[in-house]
């Protein structure tokens, strides 16, 4: 197997036949990829996908399928207000002002389009989710497809690609970019099984091959405190991405930016919903101590509860939640592996948790009197949890990175000086993403935001590219 390398020459091999030149190489067939491969199709460009695997699932079929966006049709239909400046303050916030302005600004702009685009030409159909609002969003504008999970959401885009006819050649391994001495890719080599390798030239390159998640020694070297975490995340998010980048002197940021979660169902591997949190939900250590305020966000709260004993958390509920908890399919694949234990009272809580049921008792005074509360953890509770109640074992986990290469609002990456290299592309978690260098920057949906929107925004920087027009002084704004 050869590590992911950057060749240097004028003419790459076995690519004079016609068939071995493609106007666009999209490496990686997860949301950003099949999203930029929809788009060139829209602009009437021919691409190719080259995606590792040989069913495309990526961390996107892994994931919720949740995706932020103001001002969607559907949105705007559901009489929600909202705007991509909203959107762009809440992300900033989020961030504490640490996110990429450019990025956010572009990415707040180009999502909402994005996912009309994909509604009105490919048929992937949105619903705004209701009930309740994500941790640091100000609107309610989390998308999904009536399946409500990352799967439904992959096996649209696949079904839209395969309706357009763009080709995605699986099993296909990028290795390589051929690069010229004028830093312009000229193509990628890619292995198949059994080790053979292809080539393909090109005139533009769009990197969708996630982040570093998958790479143990990478998480160990840039992610220190995730180091020991379980990772949730698609095994492919090998840091291809950022080696090219290091090999081309590419410029790489917010290496320290990630999506953790602190609601990991064990054994069972399954995302419980942070709505419940959201919502009156409690999270407990096995000493019956609560530990942080859980509406602070998910993301950070990986790390909180990879800090308390054995590193796990107990998620604390009661019956109206369950009934909330029930609507997310993921959910109620946990339940259905055992994941739920029912109470009927703090002692027998106390019992599932392992801890003094007068610990128990004294938590939950906190959470009524509001009184007694250390400031790290405290919050206001609209009404106590009333038995029974149910618990779920929970740690923290690795979803995926944020950082990596850096790109400019047209998702061209950026070499050490902070030029644009000429026909080198990154979006989704490829590229550095929204949420500053930290864990607790990340918004909710920063993830496929990233991915849905850079994909859009790439997709037409490598349509004018391919058209050569060459102009990217103006900001054209988006459809
Ligand atoms: C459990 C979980 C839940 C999540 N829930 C949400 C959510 O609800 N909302 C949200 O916004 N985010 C969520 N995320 C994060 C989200 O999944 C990712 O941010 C998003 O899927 C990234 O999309 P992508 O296209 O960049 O990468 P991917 O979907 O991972 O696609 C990358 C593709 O590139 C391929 N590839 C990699 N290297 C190569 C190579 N060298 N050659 C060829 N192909 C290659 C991979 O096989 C993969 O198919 C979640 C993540 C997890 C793990």
């Amino acid at each position: 197997m050869t590590a992911p390398r950057i060749c240097l020459a004028g003419q790459m091999p076995g690519t004079t036949a016609q068939d071995a030149h493609v106007p666009v190489v999209v490496v990686g067939g997860g949301a950003c990829g099949l999203t930029a491969a929809l788009m060139l199709h829209d602009a009437g460009v021919d691409c190719a996908v080259l995606e590792r695997d040989a069913t495309p699932t990526g961390s996107t079929a892994l994931s919720s399928g949740f995706i932020p966006a103001p001002g969607t049709q559907v949105q705007r239909a559901a009489g929600i207000e909202d705007s991509p400046a909203r959107f762009a303050a809440d992300i900033t916030a989020k961030a504490k002002g640490r996110a990429a302005p450019h990025l956010v600004a572009a990415y707040a702009q180009a999502i909402g389009p994005a996912l009309d685009a994909l509604q009105a030409r490919h048929g992937l159909q949105w619903q705004v989710l209701d009930g309740f609002v994500y941790p640091g969003h100000s609107a309610l504008r989390m998308h999904a497809t009536p399946e409500k999970t990352g799967a439904g959401l992959m096996g649209r885009l696949a079904n839209a690609v395969a309706a357009a006819e763009v080709p995605v050649v699986l099993s296909a391994t990028v290795r390589e970019l051929w690069v010229n001495d004028r830093q312009r890719v000229i193509g990628v080599g890619y292995e198949q099984p059994g080790g053979a390798m292809q080539y393909l030239s090109c005139d533009a390159v769009i990197l969708a091959c996630n982040g570093f998640g998958g790479n143990a020694a990478m998480v160990q070297a840039l992610l220190p405190e995730m180091r020991d975490a379980l990772f949730a995340g698609h095994t492919g998010n090998d840091g291809s991405a950022i080696a090219w980048g290091r090999a081309l002197g590419a410029r790489l940021a917010d290496l320290g930016g990630y999506q953790g979660h602190g609601s990991w169902a064990i054994p069972q591997g399954a995302l419980i919903s942070w709505a419940l949190m959201m919502e009156g939900g409690i999270q407990l250590n096995v000493l019956g101590e609560r530990f942080h305020d859980e509406t602070q966000g998910y993301s950070e709260a990986s790390v909180h509860v990879l800090a308390q004993p054995g590193g796990v958390a107990w998620n604390v509920f009661d019956e109206p939640l369950l009934a909330l908890a029930r609507s997310f399919p993921d959910f109620v694949g946990a339940e259905a592996a055992g994941a739920l234990k029912r109470c009927d009272s703090l002692q027998a809580l106390a019992a599932v948790i392992g801890c003094d049921e007068s610990k128990l008792i004294a938590t939950f005074l906190y959470m009524t009197s509001g009184e007694s509360q250390k400031d790290a953890i405290k919050r206001t509770f609209s009404r106590p949890l009333q038995a029974p109640f149910y618990a779920v074992k929970v740690t923290g986990a690795l979803f995926h990175t944020q950082g990596g290469l850096d790109i400019d609002a047209r998702c061209r990456v950026l070499d050490a000086q902070g030029q644009p290299f000429p026909n080198l592309l990154a979006a989704g978690g490829a590229a550095r993403g929204v949420s500053g260098d930290a864990v607790w920057g990340y918004l909710s949906g920063n993830g496929l935001l990233s991915a849905i929107a850079g994909g859009y925004i790439a997709a037409r920087t490598a349509a004018r590219l391919t058209a050569q027009t060459g102009d990217f002084s103006s900001s054209a704004s988006l459809p």
